[in-house]
């Protein structure tokens, strides 16, 4: 398309896994409408959904990401029938030795609080002493450890660059089409309550008139809701993958998050691992830092599972977390004081896991004006607005 017209019902930014499942749920749920998704790049060299560790837990401290892993972990069971095409069915891989979340004496009762809360909301997730631990996982070094919490049966992780494709071909076979160009500008009209989004621009000259426009740019969300002259929290922040060889086997390994901030699971026969950066800076060239395995990264590994001493790293990949500085949750649903303007951004690090929610809670409010199956208010745009942030303990990286 260049320097042409097109007018639909829905028009989204952004064709990663958020775009994708927006427009999935679009045309599932509704396939009279039309959507259009418009990316810049079909070949997602950049894109997040591409770069993930693609791993999903129940074991965050608030309700709504709860919830929403939930809801996407019933989806991943359900995926090779919910996004086959033509007979063909997804395989995603998923595995579910669960996130084994580590404590320090000081650290216990603040694992336990949050236990309570993962358990009243139904998440399956078993405390285990050192003592317990250590019959799991004869690997683990437990010394310095109170407690451990895993949710073996119901957190692990899949291939999330297949469930991206996946989504996307499915909702272009519902109707969805993709659209290749930059989003360059937004037409916006009206005063007040009624300021709207009446199109968007792309770079070639060429226009998508819409009903309503749905912004899922990923970590490039600031500077495209920024053409619409909105100042979004929402930074690029990089993230190195390592994978890792060892040498010796360590059967059942669950993800595991080390008290100091680090973590690793298992990705075929190596591992994959990372940490959060510091300092942690925008906009970062999209190349791994090899740096960040540095001496006190290798021996944090090797001191929480002494077999990690022969570790190789074999290589490294980067990608961007889309962190949502506000309060590392996603933001999602109508922009106040745009009314046809809808957000499915800002995960921070878990937007894979959180997708199939986030694109069913976002394509019911364009299609019933609120939330409706899933009641994702918490994340709402306007907590920005209102001065609210969602204090979500269990933030990684
Ligand atoms: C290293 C790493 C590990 C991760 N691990 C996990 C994990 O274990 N579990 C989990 O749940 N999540 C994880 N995540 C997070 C998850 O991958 C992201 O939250 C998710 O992929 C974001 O999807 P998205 O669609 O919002 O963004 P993207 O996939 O980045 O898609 C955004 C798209 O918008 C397009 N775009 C941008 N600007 C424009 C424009 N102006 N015009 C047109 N198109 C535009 C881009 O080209 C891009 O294709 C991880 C992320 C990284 C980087």
């Amino acid at each position: 398309m260049s320097g042409t017209d097109l007018a639909v019902d829905v028009a989204i930014v952004g064709a990663g896994i958020a775009g994708a499942s927006v427009a999935y749920w679009l045309t599932r749920l509704d396939p009279t409408l039309s959507v259009a998704i418009v990316e810049r790049d079909t070949g997602f060299a950049q894109a997040s959904s591409q770069r993930s560790a693609s791993s999903i837990r129940q074991q965050f401290s608030s309700p709504v990401n709860i919830r929403m892993s939930q809801f996407g972990l019933a989806f991943l069971r359900e995926a090779p029938d919910r996004l086959e095409v033509d007979g063909d069915r997804p395989e995603l891989g998923l595995q579910t030795p669960g996130y084994l979340y580590l404590a320090t004496p000081p650290q216990a009762d603040a694992l336990r609080a949050q236990n309570a809360v993962q358990r009243a909301h139904g998440a399956p997730i078993e405390l285990l002493d050192p003592a317990g631990l250590s019959a799991r996982f004869p690997w683990l070094a437990t010394g310095d450890l109170a407690l451990g919490a895993l949710g073996a049966g119901a957190e692990g992780w899949f291939d999330g660059p297949a469930l991206h494709t996946a989504m996307l071909r499915r909702a272009r076979a519902q109707g969805a089409r993709l659209v290749r160009g930059e989003v360059a500008g937004f037409e916006l009209s009206g005063a007040g309550e009624a300021r709207r989004v009446g199109a968007l621009r792309l770079a070639d000259g060429s226009r998508v008139r819409c009903g309503h426009a749905v912004l899922a740019a990923g970590a490039w969300s600031r500077p495209v809701a920024a053409l619409a002259g909105i100042a979004l929290p929402v930074h690029a922040r990089r993230r190195t993958v390592f994978v890792v060889s060892c040498p010796e086997p360590l059967p059942d390994c669950p993800l595991v998050i080390d008290p100091t901030g680090f973590w690793f699971r298992p990705e075929g026969r190596a591992f994959i691992g990372g940490t959060t950066p510091d300092p942690d800076e925008d906009d970062l060239p999209l190349e791994p830092n090899l740096g960040e395995f540095d001496e006190a990264l290798w021996t944090a590994f090797a001191h929480r599972v002494p077999a990690f001493e022969a570790l190789r790293i074999e290589r490294a990949w980067a990608g961007y977390y889309e962190m949502n500085l506000w309060d590392h949750n996603a933001l999602l649903g109508p922009w106040p004081g745009l009314a046809n303007l809808h957000a499915a951004t800002g995960f921070s690090g878990h937007g894979m896991q959180q997708a199939p929610a986030a694109g069913r809670g976002v394509a019911e409010c364009v299609l019933h004006g609120g939330w409706r199956t899933l009641d994702l208010s918490d994340l709402s745009v306007a907590r920005l607005a209102e001065g609210r942030r969602v204090m979500e303990a269990n933030v990684i990286g």
